[in-house]
């Protein structure tokens, strides 16, 4: 009903000839697919995705294998497609490629919504999916790291896919990529970017989300931000999307502490986008900084702010929306990193 009222809204528009109001209607269509990202459903994922029963998502370990089922399980479900035209949304990594880090072969989940206008260019939105595994009885549940991420993807995907079923899927194909052995060196990533499954000249971007549901202490005030780092690096168009969609849509305060190419932590060289960087491809990571639970046993679900997780992942989704369907594709024009 609400889809009949905005076509009919829009001819409305369209027969009054102004480019302004037009402009407000495809912003209330956009808006429409954004609230599909909601704190609840982000909520009900991640308290399985970070559960017991998935017994820390190791690498090469039935936790991990566990997850896998569980993500290419929700692909299906949406009706998303899988690169390889199978039914198995799987990237299969051998063992000896984690030289030594696996005890058996691991897996990338992926699948992908193609593009209506430019199906050959892609936007990559990852988060890498494994974690630390077990110590004895205990579980490192990774909610935040990087469970959060996880259900990012999974809501991006299920906003675009929702947009697709109502005639408003993106112009250009979106990859939606769950990595495995981050945590053991950035290994899903190296493989996926040495092994693509889709040109890396034509992959325009990659939105990268790793730990995105909680609050560090220097935001413990003004909880609405989040770190962006990498989005200038290579692409000064992509760092002023970014800015605008979030001036207009989320509001967050985009913090670029992290972004200094002075800042010790160096976090640009620390997570899955850099092996996207190093292909010459523009890159934005999204990060909430680090925290007490960081890497231990209590990164757990109970202490994620599903609402600002929830703002975050729109705000991915806003950027990843602009940037598939602009008409110009994004201009590579800064350094390439050594
Ligand atoms: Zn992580």
């Amino acid at each position: 009903m609400k889809n009949i009222i905005l076509l009919l809204l829009s001819l409305t528009i369209l027969s009054c000839g102004s480019n302004k109001k037009i402009n407000i209607n495809e912003d209330s269509v956009k808006n429409e697919f954004a609230n599909e990202i909601k704190a609840e459903d982000l909520k009900e994922h991640l308290y399985i995705f970070a559960s017991d029963i998935l017994e820390g998502r190791k690498t090469g370990e039935k936790g991990q294998k566990m997850a896998a089922n569980y993500l290419t399980a929700y692909y299906k479900n949406l009706g998303l497609k899988s690169p390889k035209g199978d039914n198995e949304y799987l990237q299969i990594i051998p063992k000896e490629f984690f030289n030594g880090k696996s005890k058996a072969a691991s897996e990338n989940v992926v699948a992908y919504i193609e593009g209506s206008e430019k199906p050959d260019e892609f936007i990559i939105i990852s988060a890498h999916y494994d974690h630390l595994g077990k110590k004895g009885e205990e579980v490192y549940n990774g909610a935040d790291d990087d469970g959060s991420g996880t259900t990012a993807v999974m809501e991006i995907a299920q906003a675009f896919q929702k947009a697709k079923k109502d005639g408003y899927g993106p112009k250009r194909s979106i990859l939606f990529l769950h990595l495995t052995g981050e945590e053991e060196g950035l290994f899903g990533s190296k493989y996926y970017t040495s092994h693509p499954l889709f040109p890396l000249a034509n992959t325009i971007t990659n939105l990268n989300i790793d730990m995105v549901g909680r609050i560090d202490k220097k935001h413990k005030n003004k909880p609405e931000y989040v770190y962006i780092i990498g989005a200038d690096k290579l692409s000064s168009e992509l760092h002023s999307i970014s800015e605008d969609v979030n001036k207009k849509y989320t509001q967050l305060k985009l913090d670029y502490t992290y972004n200094d190419e002075k800042d010790p932590n160096r976090f640009y060289y620390r997570s899955d986008h850099y092996n996207f960087a190093k292909n010459n491809i523009p890159v934005i990571f999204y990060f909430n900084g680090t925290h007490e639970d960081y890497h231990k046993i209590t990164d757990t679900p109970d202490k994620i702010n599903y609402d600002i997780l929830a703002k975050r992942t729109q705000l991915v989704f806003y950027t990843a929306w602009e940037i598939a369907n602009r008409d110009n594709r994004l201009v590579v024009d800064k350094g390439n990193v050594e």
